[in-house]
């Protein structure tokens, strides 16, 4: 037997995740990070106090301080929180903990990929819950189909991604209440709603976990860093499936350097939703062009070309924009071509993508 045959045929099913991580763009818009890099001064400080630690010295089994302060930042009680590197991590996490050969998993689509790539790896029978045609997820259908399959894990994302759509709070709490096992709720982009978040549902239901990362508003993609909340005595167990060490000291520092600094990230989530208010209205006032508003600082796109080469025409002028077509909601069918994700960059970025957009659809007609 060749050595690649025996990996695990549910690895060898799927397909590597790749993004191809051009920065050389004149609006990198493909991957919902922030076009914001921290200030100078910010990195500085968690630079300094890196180098002030230890470097041949193992750093804490988990990072302690970084801990206590999301706990304290959620008001939460101590032991409420993981941290992983990138909350990408702490799926595997969630698996290791809740899924094995044939446990069912209800997994809304269309949905950040990565969820049910894990759970096919661990065997997991995933469960679809297709959005309706205005792509919102639906509680009530994703109630019926874990209830159903009582199914012991559940994942919802609002702002999902990727259509940019929510589920409302009240939903939410339906669903913690209603579920066979646990909810997980996916909030990676809650920074940029209004209203409570899905911390109020964690504290009302003890079966709901809350993933968060800090690679969105807080702009820290490159760093690796993604936490995980909920109730203490799931966190202690689910706690012993976590590889120790996983966060080193520098990303600890980050952490804290920019939890240190909440203005900072409000000041820059309110200018990327002004931004993202007049980007979809400038794309979407193209002739031929329909978007679909977002919640979060992306939102999806579709013109008459085919997604794959309006990303080429995109990428031809320097903005990378991401074909989500693979999603089967966004898929092209019935004649009408499937969906672009478009995020929201710096100004300077918006308006290339603009002129981008405006120019593709010129050549277009
Ligand atoms: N959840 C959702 C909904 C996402 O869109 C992403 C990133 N694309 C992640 C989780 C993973 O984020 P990270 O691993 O960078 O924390």
């Amino acid at each position: 037997m060749a050595p690649v045959d025996l990996v695990r045929p549910e690895i060898r099913a799927e397909r590597a995740y790749r993004v191809p991580t051009t920065i050389e763009a004149t609006a990198k818009v493909d991957q919902n990070e922030s076009p914001y890099d921290l200030p100078e001064a910010i990195k500085r400080q968690a630079l300094d106090a890196f180098a002030a630690a230890p470097w041949n010295r193992y750093p804490d089994d988990r990072p302690h301080r970084l801990v206590r302060a999301l706990e304290a930042k959620e008001g939460l009680p101590e032991g409420s929180v993981i941290v992983g590197r990138g909350s990408n991590e702490l799926s595997h996490t969630l698996a290791l903990c809740f899924l094995g050969p044939g446990t069912p998993v209800v997994l809304p689509s269309p949905m950040f990929a990565l969820y049910a790539s894990v759970a096919r790896m661990h065997g997991a029978d995933v469960i679809d819950v297709p959005a309706g045609p205005n792509l919102r997820h639906d509680a009530d259908a994703i109630l019926r189909a874990a209830q159903r399959a009582d199914a012991p894990l559940t994942i919802v994302t609002t702002p999902n991604n990727p259509t940019g759509q929510t589920i409302d709070h009240g939903d939410l709490l339906r669903l913690a209440a209603g579920v066979p096992g646990i909810l997980v709720i996916d909030e990676a982009y809650h920074e940029f709603l209004d209203g409570p978040t899905a911390t109020d549902v964690l504290r009302a239901h003890d079966n709901v976990l809350v993933l968060r990362t800090f690679s969105k508003a807080f702009g820290l993609a490159g760093v690796r860093l993604g936490v995980l909340l909920g109730h203490p005595e799931l966190i202690a167990e689910m706690e012993k499936s976590r590889l120790p060490f996983l966060v080193g000291r520098l990303g600890e520092e980050i952490g804290l350097a920019i939890l240190d600094h909440p203005g900072l990230v409000a000041e820059r989530v309110d200018v990327l939703k002004a931004e993202r208010a007049t980007l979809e209205a400038s794309i979407g006032a193209l002739e031929g062009v329909e978007i679909l508003p977002g919640a979060a600082n992306f939102f999806l796109v579709r013109t008459p070309l085919a997604p794959a080469e309006l990303q080429r025409r995109m990428a031809e002028r320097g903005v990378l924009i991401r074909d989500v077509s693979g999603y089967a909601a966004l898929s092209s069918r019935d004649g009408t071509p499937g969906w672009v994700r478009v995020s929201v960059g710096s100004p300077e970025e918006n308006e290339a993508t603009r002129r981008a957009f405006s120019e593709v659809m010129g050549e277009a007609s």
